[in-house]
This record gives structure tokens, C-alpha cells and sequence, in this order.
């Protein structure tokens, strides 16, 4: 294994993995360490070039620093890349990782991502003690902490899920374990799953007439041409990138859509893989840790008159100071 250490401003440390046998090419980036041992996952996948992996692994570990600093973790962020077009022996390729995660002594706990599966991850546990959230669908979590969100926002108003209507768009993974939580009336569109019990289909485009907009499925739900029209007062799901721009984020302030912010609606996935490396069950910090999470911000953006999303922003910001 031939393992080259590089600087860039930013970045706490970037670490180039090459293994011959293997075919191993890998880069982890350690963004930032003030939180604590930074975490992130370990993401497969076909890269043209070594700028473009590494452009990667930049750009997400500095996204798992300020996710996990949103989540109330004392954990920094990094990520590693793999490039998947190289592997010859996938097996040797992630012990390889391994091993190079335990010289890093802590530093970075690696954890699953796109591209990578619970065999791979259990090849780097063959070589470290430093992986987290091997067996964990972290679906599950993530739902458990939407369900937190929506509860935690309609309490402020003194309403109770029971005695509402979710419209709900997307009914994947984080989708069905959420429709069980939810005691209301549930309204939904998926192009693929059409048959849950319980669940009343609705057309793509009667989405947002509802009171309660669920995004579980895509980024960019509310945008330029939706929030011309939206009805909906509540916007709480766990799709990841809900705004399309920043200037829709002023417009729904403006609108008095009331929300939390997709990163902590969906942390439960980070937090659930945290607690895993300690050993620890997630549920009272994805309930009542999460709830206290969540007035903090809503109380903030109340106080300051500012925008929910910027309230988050700056209070997730503030930790990292
Ligand atoms: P998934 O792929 O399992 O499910 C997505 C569902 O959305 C699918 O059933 C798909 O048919 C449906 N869909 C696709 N296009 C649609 C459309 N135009 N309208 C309505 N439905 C549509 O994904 P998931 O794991 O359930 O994740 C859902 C969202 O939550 C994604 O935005 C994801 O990034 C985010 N998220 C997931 C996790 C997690 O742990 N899985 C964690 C954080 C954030």
C-alpha cells in the first residue's frame, strides 16, 4: 500500500491510498476536527480522473462536518472515495481501506455510503475497530427523526399529528417507515408504489394543495414555480435539499410556510450511525435530544425574524467557531 499525505487551506488532512494487488485508489479527506473524531462514510463509485474523485471526497466530507455539527454531534466530518472503476479484489481492496483507517488512530470513524455494502464495510472491520453503523438501516432513524420534526412543529401551533392530513411524496425507504409512525390521514404520489395499506393515492400535481407537505423523495421541491402556488402551511420531510435556491428560502419565509430545515429533519441516519461506533441506542436523542434541537432553532428565527433554514444555518456555524 502506498499512502500519499497532501495539503489543502480547509482541509485538516488528505490522504491518497494506492494498493496495486487490489487495485485499490482511494481518498480520505478529514475536513474538520473541532466537534471531535471526524465521520463520514465510505462512497463507491466510477470516476473518469483522480481530480474528479478527489473534487468528491472534498466537497462531501466538508457537507458531513456541517451535517453532523447541524445534529448536535460532537463528531467532525470527512469522507472517503473510492474509485470503482480500478478494483480488481473488492475484499482485499476494502481491508486495505482498513487498514489505513487504523493509522489515521481515530481520527476518522468510516461508515456506509452509496456504492458501498455491509460485506465491504465488515472487510474494513476486518482491519479496524474505526467503522460505525455496519449492519444499521439507517432508514429507520431517518424516519424516526422526521416524525420528531413534523410532531415538534405542529406542537407549537398546540396541533397534534392525529388530527392531521399529510400529503406524503415518495413512499421509499425512509417513506414507509414514516406513513407507519404517522397516526393522521395520509394522502400520497409515487410513481412505483401504489399499494400501501392505508395511504390514499392522490395526483402528482394535488402535492402541495394539502395542509401538510411531506418530501420523501427528491431535492428541489419547493422552488420558483411550486411556491408560486403552494397551499400547504407545513413543509417537513426527509428528501435532502428541499429549497431549489436560496431565494426560495426568502420567499417561503415571506409565505409563512412553516418548516424544519431538511438537515435536521433528516439526521437521524447520522446520528443513528454516531451513536452506533458508542454503543449507544438512538431513540431519546432522535425524540426528546431532537425536540429540544428543533425549539432551539424555531425559537431563534421567531426572536431574530429570520428565516428558519438561516437560524439553523447559524446555529450549526456557531459550534464550528
Ligand atoms: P428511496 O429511493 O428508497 O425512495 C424514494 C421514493 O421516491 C421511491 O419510492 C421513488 O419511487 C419515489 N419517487 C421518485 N420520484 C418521485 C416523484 N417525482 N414523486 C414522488 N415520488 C417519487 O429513498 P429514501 O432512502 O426513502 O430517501 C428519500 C429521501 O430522503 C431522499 O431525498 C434521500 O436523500 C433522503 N434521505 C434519506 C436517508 C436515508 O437514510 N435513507 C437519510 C437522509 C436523507
Amino acid at each position: 500500500m502506498t499512502s500519499k499525505e497532501f495539503t489543502v487551506e480547509g482541509y485538516e488532512r488528505i490522504i491518497h491510498i494506492e494498493h496495486d494487488e487490489s487495485g485499490l485508489d482511494a481518498f480520505i479527506v478529514i475536513h474538520n476536527t473541532t466537534l471531535g473524531p471526524a465521520i463520514g462514510g465510505i462512497r463507491c463509485h466510477s470516476y473518469s480522473t483522480n481530480t474528479a474523485q478527489l473534487d468528491d471526497a472534498m466537497r462531501l466530507s466538508e457537507g458531513m462536518t456541517f451535517k453532523n455539527a447541524a445534529a448536535g454531534l460532537n463528531h467532525g466530518g470527512a469522507k472517503t472515495t473510492i474509485n470503482a472503476l480500478k478494483i480488481k479484489d473488492r475484499a482485499l481492496a476494502y481491508q486495505i481501506l482498513g487498514q489505513a483507517v487504523e493509522e489515521l488512530k481515530g481520527a476518522y470513524i468510516c461508515a456506509g455510503d452509496v456504492g458501498t455494502t455491509v460485506e465491504d464495510l465488515f472487510k474494513v472491520k476486518d482491519a479496524t475497530e474505526y467503522v460505525a453503523g455496519i449492519t444499521l438501516d439507517s432508514s429507520l432513524p431517518t424516519a424516526l427523526g422526521t416524525y420528531t420534526s413534523i410532531k415538534a412543529l405542529l406542537k407549537r401551533d398546540g396541533l397534534k399529528t392525529k388530527d392531521q392530513t399529510f400529503t406524503v411524496q415518495g413512499l421509499g425507504k425512509v417513506g414507509k417507515h414514516l406513513v407507519k409512525m404517522l397516526d393522521g390521514k395520509i394522502e400520497a404520489y409515487d410513481p412505483f408504489v401504489t399499494d400501501l395499506e392505508g395511504v390514499t393515492y392522490i395526483e402528482e400535481n394535488n402535492l402541495l394543495n394539502g395542509e401538510f407537505f411531506v418530501p420523501c423523495a427528491l431535492g428541489g421541491s419547493l422552488n420558483g414555480f411550486s411556491l408560486a402556488s403552494i397551499k400547504s402551511k407545513y413543509v417537513c420531510g426527509s428528501a435532502n435539499n428541499v429549497f431549489g435556491s436560496r431565494k426560495d428560502i426568502i420567499t417561503a419565509h415571506d409565505l409563512g410556510i412553516k418548516y424544519v430545515p431538511d438537515f435536521i429533519a433528516n439526521c437521524g441516519g447520522v446520528v443513528a450511525v454516531a451513536l452506533d461506533f458508542e454503543k449507544k441506542d438512538y431513540k431519546s436523542a432522535l425524540t426528546t435530544g431532537l425536540t429540544k434541537r428543533i425549539n432551539k432553532i424555531l425559537d431563534k428565527a421567531e426572536s431574530d425574524n429570520i428565516p428558519v433554514q438561516h437560524a439553523a444555518e447559524e446555529l450549526a456555524n456557531n459550534r464550528l467557531k
